[in-house]
């Protein structure tokens, strides 16, 4: 398959944010492209090789890209940095470079999908000493064969850059309409989707073997599972309704989100929230975890610090495990205990689809015969049949350091990647008259000024509008930053910067600079209100004014353990304006008239 076919679908892909038409261009590339290249066309439209859990990445360094250009081009290195200045993006250089290329040799040889992606892999595999040499002279041979667009595209490829906006979903829309002819099977390629996390997987079933043959996907150890999230709710009563009067409550623990694997090799991996490798943060769990007695097995668990005297500790302390260096010595000085909540396939038995209850003996079974317990616990449950119950219950897990509640349908089975009222999570934030905490998308920032000069100083905040996979702006933020809270933040965003507003952001108020929406943050503010200057959620309440928030402050969380797409929705700010709503009008009429007449 020709890469310039790619290519040209890339390019047409930059100039829509229209889902639509992004789903057609992509329908229109799988048409051409041959059985065996599906996946990996599907994990080329998304900037990848492989599934992110394998965590591999090419992500070369923008320098390295620089001097491969240089190469392949004979430019002048300052020539290079000029086009850099003058367009903002090393694949736009590239191009330009290559035009005048291509008009002095027209020998350049037809670049090939298998080509590219089989270089590629090699340049993401190429690692230790002198290898960003090796990188460059394996970039910059691909550069030689290619067209002007191939050029760009393969220059943002390698960095990092792509950008073409296509969500994980979109893809599924396109692999539905191309094999099946309509977007009805979606749901099915969704679903097995969330079991292994693994789109090029799906997408290389399908086009194999159909349809039937991925509606029996079933959850393996060594792919994690998309995570099944939960609702919030604000009072007992409602809570104990909706479950219709029966449920487990368990502690709802402040740390990191941790899915365990043990594979039939024997080894144990631990997947993020956002089902990234973190094994290594976390081993001190994993002797314990490998003496479950189960050749292979899924749990999940909150990984929480721990005191000396054995009290869990907020999610912050779990910070200085995110050390590259000395993780050792962090190991020592903050323990943390994996605190397992569910379980999802134990040897060949996949738990997905029985109940609450069912996993949850299983996983008590399992934790009873682990041969150390060493950094790993259960996490509490009770069985709760009325709302004094979850309240006392709520009680005891605020005073034993926890958050709150996290309330399970007893009956309901494990609802990969979905959030819904199965899971109920209840917090004294949640409780009427108290503020809330929203997780948002840095979309753009302004520089600092005074004391904050050289970093940013304000952020400009976007929810997720789910329905069309685009990041609305909510909000402006500029407190609650310490200056190394701004000076972290400030570095990390540096990477995400962009000349443009990016495609997938919607913004009716301008920015200094844009950034891809990539870093979540925690956010509390006093109040949802209306404003015609936010996007989010514009016309839903009232015509022309979208949500906005009244006295954002940042709460101190990086919340690194999740992706712009599970920020806080669009949907989920107009469910908390209604509740203010409602809690502004039941206020009112509990409060008794100052002058009665
Ligand atoms: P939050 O921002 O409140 O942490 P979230 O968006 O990360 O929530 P939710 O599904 O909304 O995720 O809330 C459940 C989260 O709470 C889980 O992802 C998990 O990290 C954490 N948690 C803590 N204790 C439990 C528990 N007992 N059962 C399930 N999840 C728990």
């Amino acid at each position: 398959m020709d890469f310039a076919l790619l290519a040209e679908a890339f390019d047409k892909m930059t100039r829509t944010s229209s889902r639509t038409e992004l789903t057609s261009i992509l329908v229109e590339v799988f048409k051409k492209t041959p059985t065996e290249l599906v996946s990996r066309v599907s994990y080329l439209t998304q900037g990848k090789l492989f599934p992110d859990f394998m965590g591999i990445e090419i992500g070369m360094a923008e320098k390295t890209a620089a001097k491969a250009i240089e190469k392949a081009y004979g430019a002048d290195p300052k020539k290079v940095q000029e086009l850099m200045r003058r367009h903002g993006d090393l694949g736009d250089v590239a191009a330009e470079l290559s035009v005048s290329k291509e008009q002095r040799s027209l020998s350049s040889g037809k670049l090939t999908v298998e080509e590219v992606y089989k270089t590629m892999e090699e340049i993401a595999k190429t690692s230790g000493s002198g290898s960003s040499q090796t990188k460059l002279g394996m970039l910059s041979r691909l550069l030689n064969s290619a067209s002007s667009l191939e050029a760009k595209f393969l220059v943002r490829f390698v960095t990092g850059k792509l950008r073409l906006g296509v969500a994980d979903f979109t893809v599924l829309d396109a692999l539905s309409l191309r094999f099946t002819g309509s977007k009805e099977a979606r749901e099915k390629l969704e679903h097995a989707y969330n079991l292994t996390s693994d789109l090029g997987y799906v997408a290389d079933l399908l086009a194999r073997h159909g349809l039937t043959v991925v509606e029996k996907v079933e959850v393996t150890a060594g792919k994690p599972v998309r995570p099944m999230l939960a609702e919030r709710m604000q009072s007992a009563e409602e809570i104990i309704n909706q479950m219709n009067g029966v449920a487990s409550a368990e502690y709802k623990l402040d740390g990191e989100r941790v899915q365990a694997h043990k594979t039939l090799e024997g080894s144990v991996t631990l997947f993020s929230r956002r089902l990234e490798i973190i094994t290594e943060q976390y081993s001190d769990v994993i002797p314990a975890l490998t003496s479950l007695p189960a050749k292979q097995f899924i749990v999940e668990g909150e990984v929480v610090a721990i005191s000396s005297a054995g009290k869990y500790l907020p999610f912050q302390e779990l910070m200085h495990r995110r050390r590259k260096y000395e993780l050792e010595a962090a190991q020592k000085e903050y323990p943390v205990v994996l605190n397992l909540f569910d379980v999802l396939l134990v040897e060949k038995e996949s738990m997905i689809n029985q109940s609450y209850e069912a996993r949850r003996v299983r996983l008590e079974k399992l934790f009873e015969k682990a041969k150390t317990k060493h950094n790993i616990m259960l996490v509490p449950a009770s069985t709760v049949r009325d709302s004094t119950q979850i309240d006392s219950l709520m009680e005891e897990s605020l005073a034993a350091g926890c958050e709150g509640l996290v309330v399970k349908d007893l009956q309901s089975s494990y609802k990969a990647g979905a959030r819904g009222y199965a899971w109920i999570k209840f917090k004294p934030e949640y409780r009427p008259n108290v503020r809330d905490t929203i997780d948002l998308v840095i979309v753009g920032a302004n520089h600092g000024m005074g004391r904050r000069a050289g970093v940013y100083g304000a952020f400009l905040l976007a929810a997720y509008d789910e329905a069309v996979d685009i990041f609305r702006t909510t909000t402006k933020v500029g407190t609650g930053f310490s200056d190394l809270d701004l000076e972290k933040i400030s570095k990390a965003l540096d990477e995400h910067k962009i000349a443009e507003k990016s495609p997938r952001v919607d913004a009716r108020v301008n920015s200094e600079v844009w950034f891809e929406p990539k870093m979540v943050i925690e956010i509390i503010a006093s109040e949802i209100t209306l404003s015609p200057i936010y996007s989010a959620g514009l016309g839903l309440v009232r015509p022309g004014a979208g949500f906005a928030l009244r006295f954002p402050k940042f709460t101190g969380k990086i919340r690194d353990d999740k992706a712009p797409e599970d920020a806080t929705t669009v949907q989920e700010l107009l469910e908390m304006y209604h509740k203010q709503i409602r809690q502004l009008e039941k206020g009112k009429e509990e409060t008794p008239s100052a002058n009665p007449s």
